[in-house]
């Protein structure tokens, strides 16, 4: 079997295509364009780059974007109390703060000051808390995008074998929360589980989100199974240049599996695209309007 590469890029362009139309309907309702807020303390190049790219993808569908540099020294106290105004500002309908933030302020604290009503990353403890318990929450971006593609490759997962490969906040734990809401049956291995290649074995869903490269091998995977990478492994290659690589043997995986997704190009482009959904969703929620 070769399996179905997963075009994220194409997945993302029909979301994004989504929600410019929804933005369009917002703008005609309320006269005014959603807008997103991000907040970037320091000079991480990885991070500018990426409030870069949410800017443009913003922009590109039509919401007001909107970023707060603020210098690598700014302590707590001034970045809560820059919180607290976005929170109160009527225009900004969702807040995100780039992670990671310098050594001397605590994220935890951060990120919970941020109004749950616009924590369009889902990290609130709130929004964390009603995805855990199944009540609508705004869900971390990228396993929304991981579950989206999923659900287009197997349709209903009603019973399925599901192995989450991490359990971060961000990426694993969110993920499984997802899929046992969709009544997969799901385990997530984490740094100690013992015989990885078993589960890996078993599984009809993989979701590998460690930040290993090539962890997963592709002798283990069950064929036919749904294989998402989340790794963004940057590697050196023999010439001196780098590669972008992800937690998967993909060679060794495309023989087995019945459809993977590439890195990149597939997981990264749906993670921005569900950060947009995210904020119209926000947005028409702050005006009382079904997502
Ligand atoms: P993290 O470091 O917070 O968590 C990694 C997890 O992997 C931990 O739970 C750990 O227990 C587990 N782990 C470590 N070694 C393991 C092993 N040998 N076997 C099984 N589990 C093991 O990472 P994260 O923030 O969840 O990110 C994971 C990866 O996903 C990283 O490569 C990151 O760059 C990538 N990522 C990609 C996107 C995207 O949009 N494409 C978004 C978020 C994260």
């Amino acid at each position: 079997m070769t399996a179905l590469v997963i075009d994220g890029k194409a997945r993302a362009a029909a979301l994004r295509g989504d929600v410019a139309l929804g933005v369009m309907q917002f703008v005609a309702v309320h006269g005014r364009a959603p807008g997103l807020t991000v907040v970037l303390v320091g000079d991480d190049a990885a991070s500018a780059v990426y409030v870069g790219a949410k800017g443009k993808a913003t922009r590109e569908v039509g919401m007001i974007s909107s970023e707060h540099r603020l210098p690598a020294a700014t302590g707590q106290a001034d970045l809560l109390a820059l919180i607290a105004r976005l929170n109160a500002d009527p225009a900004v309908d969702g807040i995100l703060v780039q992670l990671p933030l310098p050594a001397q302020i605590d994220a935890d604290t951060v990120i919970a000051a941020i109004d749950p009503a616009k924590d369009v990353d889902g990290f609130t403890p709130v929004n964390a808390g009603r995805l855990a318990i199944g009540q609508p929450a705004l869900v971390p971006c990228t396993p929304s995008g991981c579950l989206i593609m999923i659900n287009d490759a197997l349709g209903n997962i009603s019973g399925a074998e599901a192995l989450v490969i991490g359990r971060s906040s961000i990426v694993g734990k969110p993920m499984a929360a997802l899929l046992t809401a969709q009544s997969a049956t799901v385990t997530i291995a984490h740094s100690r589980t013992r015989d990885l290649a078993a589960h890996v074995a078993r599984a009809d869903i993989v979701v590998a989100a460690v930040g290993v490269p090539h962890l997963v091998q592709g002798a283990w995977i069950k064929p036919g199974a749904c294989v998402i990478d989340v790794g963004m492994n940057r590697i050196a290659l023999p010439d001196g240049k780098t590669r972008l690589t992800g937690d998967v043997d993909f060679e060794g995986a495309l023989a087995r599996a019945g459809w993977i997704t590439p890195v990149p190009g597939g997981v990264g482009p749906m993670t921005i695209a569900c950060l947009l959904a995210n904020t119209l969703a926000a947005a028409n929620a702050h005006h009382g309007s079904a997502a």
